[in-house]
């Protein structure tokens, strides 16, 4: 199989917080087979493998050295359809908010939530992508891979792939399993989930009493382009940080001292912050550290204003941990996948 391997590439292009550093092999696939044959070359050549889907979750430390692997799988196919529901497989490399949109445009619901998240499908798995009280998880039926350690294709259900927040199998055994496909079961009778006061505000001042998913997607696409900075404007990797989970009696204690922490009770009775609202309280919003900065508008995500490297941009996620550790007894964890 002939493939197409490039030396040295900048990897700018190919991840949203623009950090320029090269991959000392690169190549793109769009089959199995061409899979199969990159990472035979790369066994081969006893170089490490990286793989790559829109590169909009990851912060790049120094040049990869290793064949990065651009998944670039395409299709959609419908498997199946009744009058509930519909069975859809969606190749690895698919656009996931281009997917979004095609399922709305057919009738089919559950996905709405997650419009214009960036990437591609085949990463949606990996951290268990979610937004607005909705997750990948919720509407995932299966999951195609190609299991590096055995060296065979293999389909897993929703349950095999330990879906938690922002986690998943692929993220905790991150590079054994290339996800070549993701299978969605959506409903065509919408079960829509309107907690967040944003959508729910956003709908009343549009004057939409009987929303349809369709409108739930355009919602958050609004607010989505209020709030984010879009990366083809200014570099960034959305959420820099997790909304830390805390006990019950902390959150007490915390909630005394600051009456106006957002916070969200879960389902085991932990306590969920808004790590964005922490930051934004000890001043952080707007902060720039040469090319690295707070965004001005939401203190959830650190921008690259040009030049900024990986390390740069980690050392001021350091310092607002520092901070925030020191002011709430609170641990931040990084959320985008950070590469050395
Ligand atoms: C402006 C902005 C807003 C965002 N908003 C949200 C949000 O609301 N919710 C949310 O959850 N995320 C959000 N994100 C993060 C990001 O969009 C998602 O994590 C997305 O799923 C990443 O997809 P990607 O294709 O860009 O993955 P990449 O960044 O290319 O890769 C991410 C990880 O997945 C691995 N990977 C990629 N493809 C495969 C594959 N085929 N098989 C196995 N492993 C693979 C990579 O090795 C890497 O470890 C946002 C990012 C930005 C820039």
């Amino acid at each position: 199989m002939n493939l197409s391997i490039q030396q040295q590439l900048s990897l700018r292009p190919y991840n949203s917080l623009a950090v320029d550093v090269a991959a000392r092999y690169f190549v793109t696939v769009e089959s199995l087979p061409q899979l199969q044959a990159a990472l035979a070359w790369a066994k081969q050549q006893d170089v490490a493998v990286f793989l790559l889907g829109g590169g909009s979750n990851l912060v790049l430390t120094a040049d990869v050295d290793a064949l990065v692997i651009y998944i670039q799988l395409r299709g959609i196919a419908l498997l199946s359809e009744d009058a509930e529901s519909a069975v859809i497989e969606v190749q690895a490399g698919e656009n996931w908010h281009a997917f979004v949109q095609w399922s709305l445009a057919r009738g089919f619901s559950g996905l709405e939530n997650l419009s214009l998240i960036p990437g591609h499908v085949g990463a949606a798995p990996v951290q268990n992508i979610g937004a607005y009280g909705v997750e990948v998880k919720d509407h995932l039926e299966s999951v195609l891979v190609y299991d590096r350690e055995t060296e065979q294709t293999q389909r897993l259900s929703a349950a095999q792939c330990q879906f938690a927040y922002r986690d998943s199998l692929f993220k905790r055994e991150s590079g054994r399993r290339v996800i070549l496909s993701v299978t969605f079961n959506l409903p065509k009778q919408a079960s829509l989930q309107l907690d967040y006061g944003d959508l729910r505000g956003y709908l009343a001042r549009q004057q939409i009493v009987q929303p349809q998913p369709q409108d739930v997607s355009r919602a958050v696409c609004e607010i989505r382009a209020q709030k984010l900075p879009d990366p083809q404007q200014l570099a960034n990797t959305g959420s820099f940080f997790k909304n830390p989970v805390i006990s019950a009696e902390q959150a007490q204690q915390l909630q005394k001292n600051h009456p106006n922490l957002i916070s969200f009770v879960q389902a085991d009775g932990q306590v969920k912050l808004a790590a964005g609202w922490l930051i934004d309280q000890a001043g952080w919003k707007g902060v720039r550290q040469g090319d690295a900065g707070v965004h001005a508008k939401q203190a959830l995500v650190l921008v690259n204003y040009g030049t900024a490297t990986g390390q740069q941009i980690l050392q001021l996620a350091a310092d607002i941990q520092a901070d925030i550790q020191q002011r709430y007894g609170v641990a931040l964890e990084i959320e985008p996948n950070v590469i050395a």
